[in-house]
């Protein structure tokens, strides 16, 4: 259990916004095991007078002296012993290495299990037969031999160089939560399978009805693929990783001198496009032992079978087809051949896929550094732990980031600097079935948590290469920017972070927008909470959820010195300082203005109708005022122009309110799951953001009026507004020319 009683004695008095001190038991999920056997840690930071007090650059700057090579390839040992696939009893003695890895550093830890819906692979066949033999290749236990019959590779090849590969566990391809199904049909090439793909596929008269679909893994999330196939009338669904995408075209492949995708190097992943993340069968509340599920039949999750293969299995159907050629050349792929649209008559695809979904227990866990200041309000630093086989890279480039901040924070504790707020580590459980472990603790804790995490950092995948890059909520903006500005770019320059991510930046922000894909999502688009995700990229090669996703991939194509990870560790640590130790939190709100301001143009640009445009106009004098009244508040803030403590504590509380602004306890009208009125996951895409969600999906022709998505997005507008102006009655503008020019800018809110 979480040692409550200590925090609420050192809980100091300044700001009391919380709902209640400590980190509270009263939602809490029941541990594996049982509760009792727990071991817990008395790792309660001393009172004030024992504690070394430091400013957030100075804690910051102690920080990432810290983080080691030796220290991250060790975790990486620790991580990748086994496959561990969700739900799988690899998964749990995972659980186990990383509650004890958390014990091992001091931290108070938990581990949090849960039961959702899952899937395994029990078995898959991939045939090309010829048309005569259709009739006898009703036998799954194919052989290459028969006659008129190709079989097709559904897994990956050992691999010499790497023996890894050869472990027992490791399975073969398969997307989860494919539907089941024994078919043999024509053919049709599909591109990315994305709705364009198939509009234009329709267009061509081309019609997928009862035809499995062959198309290639990019632009979209897999899932669309199964979903666009599945609603296009298509019987099955084959996706495969082109050359071009991922493999040779990019350049030399592993094990063969480079990183890039063989040509049986196959993508796994989840197929779960449901219009909320997390555990399938329980939408909005925690998936523990005894709750009421859904009908596990009545989800829509997919029916027809999906298989994913590499390129030589791929490469063998296109050779045989020899229908019209692909009507673009952005259809055609990085193979050898001419890209066509349909097949032949002289033969057919034979693809039969058994799996089983289950409820299956996997779990969260959690180490917790309390702060000595402020312990009621936590920085939370996420990364899942579950993958596809190994996860070297996915996730475990992100979870030994994670594993070693924990060690450099600990570490220092040990010499009596503590932080000021608390840093809560968290290993998430079965994110790649569909963000479930993240999404779960963020449906058990939304109402004890509310108000009191202040920043949550996700790391999956992160050390990938030398580019640092960030995507982020608005709010947290200069924090980033001033993290990144503290920390050593990879390798030896003398150049920090900073540099490189303005050298590498392609538009004209330096962060990203964040919204789908991975375990941030719970955090931003549900509970509504400052957040941001950090990683490096620009490595030459691609093991994802592949087999062949190990540490010897890792080491040969990342590299052997650990710097990427080092740079993320220190990125993160700099980052959890700075909204650690600074008394005031160091949120900036101008970005809300501006890069709203960009996407009402685009809303307007998109809108069919006059009207419709008209309608959407009426938030830009809203979103000008935001700007414009927020461009000021945050000058006076970062000058410190505050008149009294007590008016510190209404910039204080008016942060706060601002930080919840967007946010709508009834939800999205399609998709209620999602509460945050700035950004969801874009709903035909899970990877990506979409900005002023209500809007867009109002656009892209739900059944719901714009009107109301327009007006409840302006009442959320309206209530940062006011936020504002609650900063603003604590500010003290430090020339009288610039209190004037709030004052005349600045009409009050209606
Ligand atoms: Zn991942």
């Amino acid at each position: 259990m979480w040692n409550c009683v200590k925090a609420l004695v050192i809980v100091t008095l300044l700001f009391l916004f919380c709902v209640e001190p400590g980190f509270s038991a009263r939602h809490n999920p029941p541990p594996i095991g049982g509760g009792a056997s727990m071991p817990t840690f008395a790792v309660d930071p001393p009172t004030s007078t024992g504690v070394t007090q430091l400013t957030a650059k100075q804690y910051a700057e102690k920080l990432i002296t810290l983080p080691q090579a030796a220290e991250l390839r060790r975790w990486h040992d620790v991580l990748t012993q086994e496959p561990h696939v969700a739900g799988t009893p690899g998964d749990l003695r995972q659980i186990e290495r990383l509650k004890q890895s958390f014990q091992s550093l001091g931290l108070e830890t938990r581990v949090e299990t849960f039961r959702a819906l899952l899937a395994k692979p029990i078995g898959a066949t991939l045939e090309i037969i010829d048309a005569g033999e259709v009739n006898q290749s009703k036998n799954t236990n194919t052989s290459s031999a028969r006659k008129g019959i190709l079989s097709l590779a559904v897994g990956e090849k050992n691999l010499l160089e790497d023996p890894a590969t050869a472990h027992p566990d490791l399975s073969y391809g398969w997307n989860a939560y494919s539907g089941n199904g024994d078919i043999t049909a024509d053919v049709v090439y599909a591109n990315y399978a994305t709705q364009e793909d198939f509009a234009t596929l329709q267009s061509l008269g081309i019609d997928v009805t009862g035809k499995i679909v062959l198309a290639r893994y990019g632009k979209n999330f897999r899932g669309y693929k199964a979903r666009f196939a599945q609603e296009a009338g298509a019987a099955g669904l084959i996706i495969f990783t082109d050359p071009a995408d991922s493999g040779f075209t990019k350049g030399a492949t592993w094990p063969s001198g480079g990183g890039w995708a063989n040509d049986g190097c196959i993508q796994r992943g989840t197929l779960n496009t449901l219009p909320y993340p997390g555990d399938p069968g329980t939408p909005g509340v925690y998936a523990s032992d005894n709750v009421l599920r859904e009908d596990p039949n009545q989800l829509d999750l997919p029916r027809i079978p999906v298989q994913p293969v590499g390129y030589a299995a791929a490469g063998a159907i296109l050779a045989r087809m020899k229908g019209p050629s692909v009507p673009d050349p952005s259809w055609q792929g990085g193979l050898n051949l001419t890209y066509r649209l349909t097949g032949a008559s002289d033969f057919k695809v034979h693809l039969a896929i058994e799996q089983q979904r289950f409820i299956g227990a996997s779990a969260n866990v959690l180490g917790m550094v309390k702060g000595w200041r402020r312990p009621e309000e936590v920085i939370i630093v996420g990364c899942h732990h579950d993958a596809w086989g190994y996860g070297a890279a996915d996730p475990c480039a992100g979870t030994i980031c994670l594993l070693e901040a924990a060690r450099c924070v600990t570490e220092l504790t040990k010499q009596g600097i503590w932080p000021e707020r608390s840093i809560l580590f968290a290993a998430w459980g079965a994110e790649e079935f569909g963000i479930i472990g993240s999404t779960e603790w963020v449906e058990a804790h939304d109402g004890e948590m509310a108000g009191r995490i202040v920043a949550y950092v996700n790391l999956d995948m992160a050390a990938m290469g030398p580019n640092l890059s960030m995507s982020l909520t608005p709010e947290l903006t200069a924090v980033a920017t001033n993290a990144a500005a503290l920390v050593p770019a990879a390798g030896n320059s003398a150049a920090t972070a900073l540099d490189v991510m303005k050298k590498n930046k392609n538009s004209d922000s330096l962060f990203g927008i964040l919204g789908g894909g991975s375990d941030h999502v719970g955090f931003v688009c549900r509970m509504v909470v400052p957040s941001i995700a950090i990683s490096a990229g620009g490595s030459q090669g691609t093991s994802y959820h592949s087999n062949y996703d190990t540490t010897a991939w890792y080491r040969a194509t990342v590299g052997e010195d650990y710097e990427p990870a080092i740079m993320v560790t220190r990125a993160t640590l700099s980052f959890a300082a700075l909204m650690s130790n600074q008394s005031m939190l160091p949120y900036q709100f101008e970005e809300f203005g501006r890069i709203g301001l960009q996407s009402l143009d685009e809303l307007t640009q998109r809108a069919q109708t006059d009207q419709d445009k008209l309608e959407i106009e009426t938030l830009r004098p809203l979103l000008m005022l935001l700007r414009s009244r927020a461009h000021l508040i945050d000058a006076e803030i970062l000058k410190n122009s505050f008149i009294e403590p007590r008016s510190q504590q209404r910039v204080y509380l008016g942060m706060k309110k601002f930080i919840k602004a967007f946010h709508d306890p009834v939800g999205l009208p399609d998709r209620p799951w999602y509460r945050n009125l700035w950004v969801a996951t874009d709903p035909s895409d899970s990877y990506s953001p979409s900005l002023f969600p209500m809007i867009r999906d109002a656009l892209q022709g739900s059944n719901h009026a714009l009107a109301n998505a327009v007006s409840r997005t302006g009442a959320a507008i309206q209530r940062a507004l006011s936020a504002l102006e609650l900063m603003q009655t604590g500010l003290q503008p430090t020339d009288a020319s610039t209190w004037q020019e709030i004052h005349r800018e600045l009409p009050r809110v209606p």
